[in-house]
């Protein structure tokens, strides 16, 4: 990849050493012709792996039929694709959009719409997305700080309980979580703290949202993480994996909850994309039992390999959302780990975050294991 082809480009990310000209399963090709193990997979996305068969045939197909046709008609990709995440998620409707910040966004214009209170209860290093409304639940300050004045948002601590008490006041009309942290360090929430979310939602009158962004279809080895949590929430945001790469959002409001929304309160121009739902459709159907068997015990295969690796001093996550807490600086170890053919993220300073594609097999992560030995040792 040309440095001249970047340069035209806001420089809005760091500058990257690599670019990826092919994919195929958990393996990338790079510009510089060498195959990489993948364990980012594009930020948790492509969850199926590069060019699954079943999310790349529905995608051709509606290529080969229909684009767009907007949000003033029906489309069979859109409706078939809220049918399908109804029922995963035990009855509810759905808006589609683009991206997960769109999706928080949502959430919020939602939750104000339902209870008339404009506050967001959050938790501290959570991520909900880079627009305003997003930024503003986002709890971390770094990311915030030039872009204020934000919404009315407070933050608690993750797990710690009593800061949901101390934080929240009457205004706050949306109580909104990650299940795990992701991009905030890859900290699983105890059920006993989202029991308690759900409790002081309950008393203040406010909406209760899980953003599964980073957690839902599948990542963590239930379709929704919300299911290992035993708290069943009024909203759900999903992005990320949905489509298998392609842009797309997901507001899923349970039938439970009160009602808010209904014509011109809230659109989106690409939203419901034919293509995009499409390869959803496919994604959601090959996300069954046996998958998500095999993502719990693939998952737990590499949490104690990472456990046991030199300088890792906590292993944590939830299924194939791992995060492994460091001796020292992350950002390093994935740039040798990139040198050894092994593509890794971080989540904060010290926290190396894998999240390979949900086909991830024994000997790929056995493989992913024997290259972090070396770069750690
Ligand atoms: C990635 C992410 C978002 C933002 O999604 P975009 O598609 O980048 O807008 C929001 N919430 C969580 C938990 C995420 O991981």
């Amino acid at each position: 990849m040309s440095v001249a082809l970047e340069s035209r480009l806001l420089p809005t990310y760091p500058e990257t050493k690599i670019g990826f000209v092919e994919g195929e399963g958990t393996w990338l090709t790079g510009s510089d012709g060498r195959r990489y193990l993948d364990f980012a997979a594009g930020i948790a996305v492509v969850s199926l792996g590069h060019r699954h068969p079943a999310p790349l045939a529905a995608a051709h197909a509606q290529l080969d039929r229909l684009w767009h046709a907007s949000n003033l008609f029906a489309t069979e990709p859109a409706a078939e694709l809220a049918q399908a995440l109804s029922a995963r998620f035990g009855g509810a409707q759905a808006f589609f959009c683009n991206s997960g910040a769109e999706a928080n966004e949502a959430a919020i214009k939602y939750a104000r719409k339902a209870t008339g209170k404009a506050g967001v209860l959050a938790l501290e290093g959570s991520f909900h997305g880079r627009t305003l409304g997003a930024l503003a639940a986002t709890g971390q300050a770094s990311k915030r700080k030039a872009f204020e004045p934000l919404g009315p948002a407070r933050f608690a601590t993750p797990n710690d309980i009593a800061s949901l008490y101390a934080a929240a006041d009457a205004h706050v009309g949306l109580v909104l979580v990650e299940p795990v942290l992701g991009e905030g360090g890859v900290i699983p929430l105890d059920p006993a703290f989202v029991a308690a979310a759900a409790a002081r939602a309950n008393e203040l009158g406010a909406v209760l949202a899980f953003d599964e962004v980073q957690t839902g279809v599948g990542r963590t080895g239930t379709f929704f993480a919300w299911e290992q949590l035993g708290v069943k929430p009024d909203l759900v945001t999903l992005a990320k994996a949905l489509a298998n790469g392609l842009p797309i959002g997901c507001l899923l409001v349970s039938d439970d909850a009160p009602r808010a929304f209904g014509p011109g309160d809230h659109g989106s121009t690409f939203g419901g994309n034919p293509v995009s739902c499409a390869a959803g459709v496919a994604v959601v159907s090959t996300i069954d039992d046996e998958l998500l068997a095999s993502v719990r015990a693939n998952g737990e295969r590499l949490a104690d390999g990472v456990a046991d690796l030199p300088g890792v001093a906590e292993a944590r996550g939830r299924g194939l959302l791992l995060g492994a807490v460091l001796d020292r600086p992350a950002q390093p170890v994935a740039d040798a780990a990139l040198d050894a053919g092994l593509v890794c993220l971080t989540a904060g300073p010290d926290v190396l975050r894998l999240a390979p594609p949900l086909v991830v097999g024994p000997d790929e992560i056995d493989h992913a294991l024997e290259i972090l030995t070396e770069v750690l040792a």
